[in-house]
């Protein structure tokens, strides 16, 4: 197993199976002629954890670092990384840009996109015929978007997608493929669109190329995946080419533009759910950079159903930093508007706003449990349909574990002593005397975030004064 690398998704397996990274990661190393061997949170030989000399993690939510650590644990591995040899933890993944909170577990992390170590290694390979785990160790530690203990301005890689190998998740006769990456807008509290780079495509070719590796009768629906797909130029064709090969289509995100300027593209796929995400009320979802009405919201959703889509669901944010009764109060509206249009099925979460580094927003407070729950109430109260909501104390974790820095790591250990609970949290600030108030507090440009060794190309300054524009607009 010494040179069999581990692949660690911290989730279940009905999660992570799903996820891109996994399949990009085990056919990465297999094209270099290294097996690799995956754990999710609930397998059963997490044992064998112990046996690899490198272990590389997919991280998506920072929610996930607790399950990583149990993982850690249940594999018989010491948490903190000084107190092992080996294996070395590699992590990677959209929450590197702030990887301090991690700091004291994982030895490495891979900033941006993962096809750049891998081009690298590939390289390699070509020049010397083959390529030893030792040698995948050494250029990790060498390479420029690598960040580890003592290294600072590391930037994020970001890399062409066309001609590159696509990744396919294949799980129950549906295959996730990437169309797109990256994003053309830039809301001010999106990790996507400050960190993941200018948006890149995979041509129609590159599709046809990656679906001639699915098993013929395997799968009967494609699921494309992006946060802008229709930022594609050639999506429309890529979209026409599968229905004429026969496949059902899926997209789990198109911006409300979008439905209405491809409903005819819309009409090919026949979708049964739509989502959009509102995120606000007008006046505060313009200032975020989504520049759609209410109106457009309704319209949207009733091109949707002309496409026949029958399901909507809508995404809201609560505690955004000048937010009123009032917008509340207009959401549950919009809410309730469209539940009222006939034939669709409204489904609605209510997320609390979590600050992103490196985005306008990192500088804006967290409002607080108290006020948090006093919000959902309010929403609770005025929604005819049933919500989703988060828990505000889960939501003080992810505050946490997002713009937090080493001593948040420092914390995040002695509470998985105290078993991770709300609860533990305070008790493990209390032990090691940290302020989570200097967390939660707004920030102004002075402060100093941890996370500001990761250089994503955007200075702070730029970033404060998107924040303070939002607030002269909004605050009344
Ligand atoms: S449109 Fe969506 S993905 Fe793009 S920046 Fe805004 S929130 Fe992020």
């Amino acid at each position: 197993m010494n040179d069999v690398v581990g692949i660690i998704y911290p989730a279940e397996k009905k999660v992570g199976r799903e996820a891109l990274s996994i399949h990009f990661l085990q056919e990465e190393l297999e094209r270099l002629g290294i097996r690799s061997r995956v754990y999710f949170a609930d397998s059963i030989n997490l044992g064998l954890m112990s046996e690899h000399r490198l272990i590389m993690v997919s991280s998506h939510y920072e929610n996930n670092y607790p399950i990583l650590l149990q993982m850690i644990d249940k594999g018989g591995l010491s948490l903190q990384k000084e107190n092992r040899d080996f294996p070395k933890l590699l992590v990677g993944g959209p929450t590197t840009v702030n990887p301090l909170p991690l700091k004291h577990v994982a030895d490495f992390f891979f900033i941006g996109d993962g096809e750049a170590l891998f081009r690298t290694l590939k390289e390699k390979k070509e020049r010397k015929g083959t390529l030893t785990l030792q040698e995948i160790m050494d250029t990790v530690v060498w390479h420029e978007n690598v960040f580890y203990e003592g290294r600072c301005e590391i930037k994020t890689a970001v890399c062409d997608l066309e001609g590159e190998r696509s990744p396919l998740a294949t799980v129950d006769g549906t295959v996730m493929i990437e169309v797109q990456r990256g994003c053309r807008r830039r809301c001010l509290f999106c990790l996507i669109g400050w960190t993941r780079g200018r948006c890149r495509y995979r041509s129609l070719d590159d599709i046809r190329l990656a679906l001639s590796r699915v098993k013929k009768g395997s799968v009967e629906k494609v699921m494309l995946i992006g946060s802008d797909p229709f930022s594609n130029p050639e999506l429309p064709d890529i979209i026409t080419y599968l229905r004429k090969a026969g496949y059902e289509i899926g997209m789990p995100s198109i911006h409300v533009s979008d439905i209405h300027e491809y409903r005819d593209v819309l009409k090919l796929i026949k979708p049964r759910t739509i989502t959009i995400a509102p995120e606000s009320s007008e006046r505060i979802r313009f200032e975020l950079g989504k520049k759609f009405s209410d109106e457009d919201v309704l319209r949207a959703a009733r091109t949707a159903k002309l496409c026949g889509a029958r399901n909507l669901k809508l995404y809201f944010m609560v505690g955004l930093p000048a937010e009123q009764d009032k917008d509340l109060e207009a959401c549950a509206d919009l809410v309730n508007l469209c539940s009222s249009l006939a034939g669709m099925r409204v489904k609605c979460t209510f997320s609390i706003f979590i600050p992103k580094p490196h985005t306008p927003l990192q500088f804006a407070p967290f409002e607080g449990v108290d006020v948090l729950s006093g919000r959902n109430k309010l929403l609770r109260k005025k929604l005819r349909v049933r919500a989703h909501f988060t828990n505000p104390k889960r939501a003080a974790i992810q505050t946490l574990l997002s713009i937090g820095d080493e001593k948040v790591g420092k914390m995040l250990l002695q509470a998985y002593r105290y078993g991770l609970s709300y609860t533990g949290w305070i008790a493990a600030a209390r032990k090691l005397g940290v302020e989570l108030e200097d967390y939660f507090n707004e920030k102004t440009l002075e402060y100093v975030f941890g996370f500001e060794c990761i250089n994503t190309s955007v200075c702070k300054r730029a970033l404060y004064s998107a924040y303070q524009k939002y607030l002269a607009k909004t605050i009344e």
